[in-house]
């Protein structure tokens, strides 16, 4: 079993690292919110730690799975980051949805260190992460991936080695470019039903064995109907996630009109202080 240090004990960290302790790995974990992390190994074991750089001293494998490129960087390479005492040959896997721009950096400091170093963006959402059924996506050198695998297949039933460092995060941006107008597609046909006053249940029971099924159907449609918008993917992610996608199809010439959309769509949402509610709320700007 493996010395792990886990940052980042969010909506998707937090039971991603409780499959870790389950699965027998000696866990240390780190959250930018210390009582976070503190309530964390009160109920599944292991260590706190206030710095990433001390919770990865002597570790076997450092995940992190935080927000944003500025807080990858940090815990990694800034002042208490954990690329500072990490021991050659071990592992780092970000989990994290960042830039490909920075997880070839990461990369390229990692071997510079003797790491071995897998960007690593999962799709399935907080169910996925619960339940320990995400999707992985990796990129990096083949050993790495091989090596993160045992570890990662705590929580994941797919693992795929998409190619070279940067290249899990490009898959991931792809994942993002295809789910967004899905999202809004759902949140559409909804409203639609309703300004039709059918009953949603029924039209939902009829359209979700066809053509139209998708897994943004059956998780969010009766949610969708009910104005529930809480916990999942938030709209904030979203938005950091099509905005990557839009900054990489810049480089590779790649035409996005429809997440550009959704990029605007989002900020109407964000303007209505609802960043943190899940991408179901992009219904809330479809008139009732
Ligand atoms: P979240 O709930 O906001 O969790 C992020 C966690 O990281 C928080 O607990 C936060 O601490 C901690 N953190 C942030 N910066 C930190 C730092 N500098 N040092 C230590 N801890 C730090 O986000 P999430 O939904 O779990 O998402 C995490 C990542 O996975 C994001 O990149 C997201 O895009 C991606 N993702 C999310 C989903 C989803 O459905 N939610 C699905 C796929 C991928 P605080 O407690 O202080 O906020």
């Amino acid at each position: 079993m493996a010395r792990i240090a886990f940052i980042g004990l969010g909506i998707m960290g937090a039971p991603m690292a409780r499959h870790l302790a389950a699965a027998g790995h000696e866990l240390t974990v780190v959250n930018r919110t210390p009582a976070k992390a503190h309530a964390w190994v009160e109920a599944y074991g292991g260590r706190f730690s206030a710095h990433p750089q001390e919770a990865a001293e002597g570790a076997d494998a450092v995940i992190t799975c935080v927000g944003t490129d500025d807080d990858v960087a940090q815990v990694t390479l800034g002042r208490d980051g954990a690329f500072r005492s990490m021991p050659k040959g071990a592992l780092f896997i970000d989990h994290s949805t960042i830039s490909a721009r920075l997880a070839r950096q990461l990369s390229v400091e990692g071997d510079s260190r003797g790491l071995l170093v897998v960007d690593a963006p999962v799709t399935g959402s907080q169910p996925g992460a619960e339940t320990g059924t995400l999707t992985i996506m990796c990129g990096g050198r083949k050993r790495a991936v091989e090596e993160a695998t045992p570890i990662m297949q705590a929580y994941s039933r797919r693992i795929v080695h998409i190619g070279g460092a940067g290249t899990g995060q490009t898959a991931k941006m792809a994942n993002q470019i295809a789910l967004a107008a899905v999202v809004e597609g759902v949140a559409e046909a909804l409203r639609f039903a309703q300004s039709a006053r059918l009953d949603t249940d029924k039209v939902y029971e009829a359209i979700s064995g066809g053509a139209a099924a998708s897994w943004q159907m059956d998780n969010h449609w009766h949610a969708m109907a009910r104005d529930d918008f809480e916990g999942g993917f938030p709209v904030d992610w979203m938005r950091k996630d099509v905005g990557l996608a839009i900054e990489e199809a810049r480089a590779n010439g790649a035409s996005l009109p429809v997440a550009a959309m959704i990029d605007q769509f989002c900020a109407e949402i964000q303007a209505m202080g609802a960043g943190r509610q899940d991408t179901s709320a992009l219904v809330r700007r479809l008139p009732k």
